[in-house]
């Protein structure tokens, strides 16, 4: 017994030295950023200017995606799918400042992205370049990511919201393989509430396709055995189908044609790329009221992304948070809804960009 410890843990010392030495050459050899291994399907994560300045700089996007990565890769390995996902090493920065207010107008971005001639054309030039298989643009503003069905093309917001525990991105990911809501299943445990599998909409998901077996997992608090779908709902299935043929759509791309209407774009290493600048603005007064109704005078040349946060008794852990966004056709914000009152000696902060730019001692 003791001897068959010592071989495990002597495989354990390799392994990591495997990976090492793997970790090393990706960063000093261009040719194996390209590389692509078997069973592998790769995403070229592209950002606009807009989501990097919300965001605080292009390094908090790929932290999201990071995250995202890592729950798809699970859910994926959950589902007994043999492939994974990766990140192409660089991102693609996009000079485009608008943000998507609501679902129209990120229905169109997708639309947008989908057209190899059109604003997007030199994001689909460097997926040329990069031969990979999957496109996610990550843009600002409304908190949703959307996808085509069985396609190539996603659009996701760059909060870490969208990456982490909602399970968003993982969710919009397998559409592009062919899951579809219909196919997801939904739990009810009277005592536990609903969850989901990762097409579901709705409640809380579990990090699971749908699928025609039993497994056994913990729900809030309890293990409980139950089937993760049937023969009509196997998202799993057409995920594992779909695969083979997704990790082949980088390497066979047509050459793509530099378009007039293309916005400016260029590769960037997401850890070291400086924060766009974001619009010119100017904010002339920043108050809030003791029924917690925030009003925000202001100037911007573009729309802008704002935070705005409340510290109790002016302490240093904030409650809660509230994003907004400024219309540069406007030059009031009145924030009615935010939850949190401003009772004395409460600090409210804003939030541009990541930094903070105003503050308010509710007296
Ligand atoms: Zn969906």
């Amino acid at each position: 017994m003791k001897k068959m410890t010592q071989i495990s843990s002597y495989l354990g010392v390799l392994v990591i030295l495997l990976f090492t030495t793997t970790a090393f050459k990706s960063e000093n050899s261009h040719k194996n950023l390209t590389a692509q291994n078997a069973n592998e399907i790769t995403v070229l994560f592209a950002y606009t200017t807009n989501a990097a300045f919300s965001a605080g700089g292009a390094a908090n996007i790929k932290r999201n995606v990071d995250i995202g990565l890592k729950n798809l890769n699970d859910a994926l390995k959950n589902s007994n799918v043999s492939y994974s996902v990766r990140a192409i090493d660089e991102f693609v920065e996009v000079e485009y400042n608008n943000t998507a207010a609501d679902f129209s107008s990120v229905d169109q971005l997708l639309k947008e992205l989908r057209k190899v001639d059109g604003k997007f054309n030199k994001v689909h030039q460097f997926r040329k370049q990069k031969q990979a298989d999957i496109v996610c643009l990550i843009f600002g503003g409304y908190g949703m990511g959307y996808a085509d069905l069985n396609g190539e093309m996603m659009v996701c917001n760059y909060e870490e919201g969208i990456f982490g525990g909602s399970y968003i991105f993982p969710h919009e990911f397998a559409h592009n393989l062919g899951a579809t809501h219909e196919a997801a299943m939904l739990f009810d445990w009277k005592e536990a509430g609903s969850r989901r599998t990762l097409e579901g909409n709705g409640a809380v998901a579990i990090p699971y396709f749908s699928e025609d077996r039993t497994i056994t997992m913990d729900v809030a608090g309890a293990k409980r055995t139950f089937a993760l779908g049937d023969a009509s709902h196997d998202n799993a299935k057409t995920i594992r189908k779909n695969a083979p043929a997704k990790s082949k759509l980088g390497e066979n791309l047509g050459n793509v044609a530099a378009s007039n209407n293309a916005l400016a774009a260029k590769l960037v290493n997401p850890l070291s790329v400086q924060a766009p600048q974001g619009p010119v603005y100017s904010i002339t007064a920043f108050s809030v009221s003791t029924t917690g109704k925030v009003t925000i005078k202001y100037q911007t040349a573009d729309d802008l992304a704002i935070n705005v946060k409340c510290f109790p008794g002016g302490g240093t852990s904030p409650f809660g948070d509230c994003k907004s966004s400024l219309d540069k056709n406007k030059n009031e914000k009145i924030i009615a809804d935010y939850y949190a009152e401003g009772w004395s000696g409460d600090k409210f902060v804003l939030y541009v960009g990541g930094k903070e730019v105003k503050s308010y001692n509710v007296p």
